[in-house]
């Protein structure tokens, strides 16, 4: 028999894609290093597991790491022999697969109940087979499983003072689910470790599962030999039709026939594509430049989205807006004014970007956003978590027009885009002299990332300022970009 020893987590990678697995254990050079988006969300995913365990107050803690696997599991035999009624992280080894789990709890019959502690807000497939491994794993080391729970976020938990864990928890039985699973656990594990005796990389194409359910690591490697602007890189094209499409041996997206079931708009694309030629509909774009009243406002903003509810009247995962850029035209061509609202890393932003809102948006004109549903969505949650504020706001979603509208609906379609169509794409191809690149915030995510090291409490004074001055450098340039793409929307019409 093999003797490599795989934990958890190698299962479920097995269970993603054999190569993945085997790319793990034989070519883990291949992966990149953690991205500090990672570690945020890791950490952020032990701050809910911790959270979880209060929910089952009382227990006994396995603290040995992952580097110190052999005293993990010998500290929780001798909880289990000790007579333990509930231990959290405990660790064991069965069938050469190590688990950790994360709750365990000894019923008075002797038999255990094991939870799984999830920061999602709901039970998603992937949990059942993390809980049936360990399922197995603890049936054969002899430990008898009466019920198997995952303990998930409540999505209408809303945070008021301190986070209560028996609201912010919802307890789900998945005992029935895990069991029917359990038959195939073992024959997983048995390809499983074949493979892992195999001297030679499993043979796995690329497709929906390098992302699904969990973005691979090794995608750097497995996607390499793809040409530029392949079929992949399609907007809204279903897997289904991209692995139709490579198995007709295209790759590239100008290969795709003409005849291929396609959207008008992946149509319009694919015909740009081959031809090299930009579309224009001027009449389009001039019908959607007649929806935009004056004065016009720009706006955008940047959000956090903290699994764990940072302030009251907050949700988990609540898009939380935290900063906004606004250029202001009074008429169509006019100099823009500037203002901005950055939150000053300490108290709830939201009041105060409200009453920056209320106090630079008048009552007439349009208000401008590129993929606007978001900004439109973001101004209803304020208008419904701060009543005293809804009718002034909720007056503003209605007033949104959407600038990616032209791009999306296909009334314009630049070659250099290869179909894209998000600000980042659009812009360099429409004002050439702008770009985001070299700007040391130059996404939304690092933006996120940059205020959730300011909320951390833990940078210098320099450090803190350094990031704010980036932040308002990066939204102020999304808003500007806007009132650039108009202004080259109004040239081309
Ligand atoms: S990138 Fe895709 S094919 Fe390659 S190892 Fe990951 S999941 Fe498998």
């Amino acid at each position: 028999m093999f003797g490599k020893r795989i934990s958890k987590s190698q299962f479920m990678m097995g269970r993603q894609c054999l190569k993945r697995l085997w790319l793990y254990n034989y070519r883990r050079g291949l992966m990149p290093p953690v991205s500090p988006e990672q570690q945020h969300v890791f950490d952020e995913g032990h701050a809910i597991g911790v959270l979880g365990r209060e929910y089952f107050p009382g227990g006994r803690l396995v603290d040995a790491d992952f580097k110190h696997v052999r005293e993990a599991v010998q500290r929780t035999a001798e909880l289990v022999e000790e007579g333990a009624g509930l231990i959290y992280e405990p660790a064991f080894v069965f069938d050469n697969v190590l688990v950790r789990c994360d709750i365990l709890k000894r019923n008075p019959d002797g038999s255990w109940d094991l939870i799984e502690v999830k920061g999602s807000t709901e039970v998603k497939p992937e949990y059942l087979q993390d809980a049936a491994i360990q399922r197995y794993v603890l049936a054969g080391a002899g430990l008898e499983i009466n019920r198997t729970a995952l303990l998930h976020i409540n999505k209408a938990f809303v945070r008021r003072g301190p986070i209560d864990a028996q609201k912010f928890f919802l307890l789900a039985d998945i005992t029935a689910e895990t069991a029917a699973l359990l038959a195939g656990t073992g024959d997983d594990l048995e390809r499983f470790m074949e493979a892992l005796s195999s001297g030679s990389e499993p043979q796995v194409g690329i497709g929906q599962h390098c992302s699904m359910p969990y973005n691979c690591e090794f995608r750097g490697y497995c996607w390499k030999g793809l040409p530029e602007h392949s079929i992949y890189d399609i907007p809204r094209l279903s897997w289904e039709k991209k692995n139709t499409l490579k198995a007709m041996g295209i790759l590239r997206f100008r290969d795709v026939p003409d005849a291929f079931d396609l959207s008008d708009g992946q149509k319009a694309a694919l015909r740009v594509e081959k031809s090299g030629r930009t579309l224009l509909d001027k009449a389009k774009i001039a019908e959607f430049l007649g929806t935009i009243q004056y004065p016009l406002y720009h706006i955008d903003f940047e959000t956090i989205m903290p699994g764990l509810p940072l302030y009251d009247g907050s949700r988990p995962y609540q898009q939380v807006p935290f900063q906004v850029s606004l250029h202001v035209q009074a008429a169509a061509g006019a100099e823009p004014r500037h203002f901005e609202y950055l939150g000053d890393g300490r108290a709830d932003p939201r009041p105060g970007l409200i009453g920056f809102l209320l106090a630079h948006i008048g009552p007439a004109g349009s208000l401008l956003a590129y993929n606007a549903a978001f900004e439109a969505r973001r101004i209803e949650e304020l208008a419904r978590d701060f009543p005293e504020h809804g009718p002034a706001l909720q007056a503003l979603p209605a007033r949104f027009a959407d600038l990616m509208q032209p791009f999306l609906e296909r009334a314009y379609v630049p070659a250099q885009c290869h179909g894209r169509f998000s600000l980042k794409k659009i812009l360099p191809a429409l004002v050439p002299d702008m770009t985001y690149e070299g700007l040391p915030i130059g996404n939304g995510g690092d933006a996120q990332l940059a205020y959730y090291h300011i909320l951390s409490g833990k940078l210098s004074d320099a450090e803190t300022e350094a990031l704010r001055q980036n932040l308002l450098i990066y939204c102020g340039q999304d808003t500007l970009a806007m009132v650039k793409i108009l202004a080259h929307l109004y040239q081309v019409s």
